[in-house]
């Protein structure tokens, strides 16, 4: 990006362009894309038209018939999905969901509205799929798929986090997130993905997880957080890996096992599981949550998704636990059911320590280790000092899969209200179901589109900065490993002092465990502090 300082940074023009908006060619601007995937990594899936292009160049060497190959998918993926067919059609422009969209607020770019970005893909099927498109033309809102519309898909559907946060607030139930997704079904049968999302999801396809890990990779890293963990502790903990005839198949993003603060997480997870005797493992082959497959077609994310059943039935598990990581969620709930599920061969989850039997979870056979240990401390199964973590004043966000996807709203709360004195919630508006996108999400945590990302989560980062400003809030916890990375980036431009954390890990510095030292450090090395008195707060306030 360029080194825009962030009161530079800040300052947005949300005045539009005087033309009408097709009348605005896109310009690519750099610091505000992704470069598009590698010829190796969608071949490895076998994707379409793999080649090597560049989007900074002016031929993106197509195939010749390319607007035939858009077309049909547009035709396909109307008959097939009603939702698509009638999101093309219901849209009033009432522009309710105008303002609602992060990368909107944070560029002022007006085809970053969400009404404008639906538009964009909506305009070319008035002209193909409409008679009033057909005969009015521009007139009737339609426009032909030139090259210069298509690279205006790739640029602003690559700007697009699938947060859902417009969806909340169209009186019509439109959903410019699964618009999106149909948009980038269609660049990618022309081999136009982005490498970020193609990379991870190549290597998922491959070995398993987003990082291309072997299973001695993946053992070992958590032997080295085993090692972090008898350190401060004292206690050695020996999971396993692969294990047959386990009760409990964990399975959590391959990033908790490498980058802070995700590791730290990781340790919360393995203390967790020894203190309750858990009768679980790992799988060195399931070894990723996340379902980058997701961001391409609903035919990847199916096939990354179908790995972690197919382990589950080769292990013989009972049922899933699933880490902390957001759009693992919302595919589970969302889109397995239809896609591979439901889980037959696995039984309805029930906790081993509680005997909570998880109903929410009959059809996915899988829960979120928010439900699982909220259900712990809901039933005093775990020992807990809060006071461990009062060296952190702490705010929650609601990662948008988590919460818009699947209502996981009061459970992290719950966790956190119990292993931490001093927790604040952001404004209301800004939180749960409308809960602002780190601005990274989908596939877009890159380090070359650094401008886009840094505008998206400014929202975010904004209202961090109240409660920072009002409560002294130094901690932000969230359920989600793309967040634990994205948040990390946003708080260190936008909000300097406040760092990230996962919630497992708030959980373990406060786990009173069995036999373990007299600790004088949190998970981070860090002193643990003396008591110290707060209550939770709401905050009414608009930002
Ligand atoms: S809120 Fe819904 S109906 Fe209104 S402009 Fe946005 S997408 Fe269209
Ligand atoms: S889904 Fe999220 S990122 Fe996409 S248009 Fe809606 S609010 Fe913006």
């Amino acid at each position: 990006m360029s080194n825009l300082k962030p009161d530079e940074l800040s300052k947005i023009n949300y005045m539009p362009p005087e033309e009408d908006w097709m009348s605005v060619s896109v310009q690519m601007r750099k610091g505000m894309y992704c470069h598009g995937a590698s010829e190796n990594s969608l071949k490895t899936v076998g994707f379409p038209n793999p080649r090597k292009w560049s989007s900074a160049e002016a031929d993106w060497k197509l195939p010749d018939n390319w607007q035939e190959i858009v077309l049909k998918g547009m035709a396909e993926r109307l008959e097939k999905y009603r939702s698509f067919h009638i999101f093309m059609d219901i849209c009033v422009r009432c522009g309710a969901c105008a303002d609602k969209c992060h990368f909107f607020l944070g560029t002022g770019d007006p085809k970053n509205m969400p009404v404008l970005r639906a538009e964009l893909l909506r305009s070319v099927y008035r002209r193909e799929f409409t008679t009033a498109g057909k005969i009015l033309g521009k007139i009737a809102g339609a426009r032909e798929l030139t090259e210069d519309v298509l690279k205006e898909w790739w640029y602003y559907f690559f700007q697009c986090t699938e947060c859902r946060r417009c969806s909340v607030f169209c009186p019509y139930g439109i959903d410019t997130a699964e618009i999106t997704m149909i948009a980038r079904e269609l660049l990618n049968l022309l081999g136009l993905n982005i490498e970020w999302i193609a990379g991870p999801v190549a290597n998922c396809y491959m070995k398993g997880n987003h990082l291309g890990l072997e299973p001695h990779t993946i053992t070992s890293s958590v032997e080295f957080l085993l090692d972090e963990i008898e350190e401060i502790t004292g206690i050695k903990i020996e999971p396993t890996f692969n294990r047959k005839g386990a009760e409990i198949l964990f399975v959590t993003p391959s990033g908790d096992l490498f980058a802070d603060p995700g590791t730290y997480t990781c340790m919360g997870y393995l203390m967790l599981f020894h203190e309750l005797g858990l009768d679980y493992t790992w799988s060195t082959y399931a070894s990723e949550g996340g379902n980058f497959g997701s961001f391409t077609s609903n035919e990847m994310g199916k096939r990354l998704n179908s790995k972690i059943y197919a382990e589950a039935k080769r292990l013989g598990v009972k049922w899933i636990l699933g880490g902390e990581c957001g759009h693992m969620w919302r595919v589970l709930n969302q889109y397995m059911d239809t896609w591979n599920g439901p889980a037959d061969f696995l039984q309805v989850p029930v906790s081993p320590i509680t005997g909570t039997v998880f109903e929410n979870a009959a059809s996915t056979k899988m829960v979120h280790i928010s439900e699982f240990t909220a259900d712990l401390l809901k039933h005093n199964k775990l020992e807990i000092d809060p006071s461990r973590n009062d060296h952190y004043k702490v705010t929650f966000h609601d990662s948008c899969n988590p919460s818009r996807g699947m209502g996981l709203l009061e459970e992290p709360r719950y966790i956190i209200n119990k292993v931490c004195n001093n927790f604040f919630e952001m404004p209301e508006n800004t939180i749960r179901e409308k809960t602002f996108c780190c601005g990274s999400g989908s596939g877009l945590n890159a380090s070359e589109n650094m401008e886009l990302r840094l505008r998206g989560g400014f929202p975010r980062a904004n209202a961090v900065k109240h409660v920072k400003n009002k409560y002294d809030v130094n901690m932000l916890a969230c359920i989600c490993a793309i967040d634990r990375a994205a948040l990390t980036t946003l708080m260190d431009y936008w909000v300097p002092g406040v760092k990230v954390i996962g919630v497992t890990e708030l959980l373990a510095n406060a786990l009173k465990m069995k036999g373990e030292n007299d600790r004088d450090t949190d998970l981070r090395g860090e002193p643990l502090s003396g008591a110290e008195d707060g209550d939770a707060k709401e905050d009414s306030e608009d930002v």
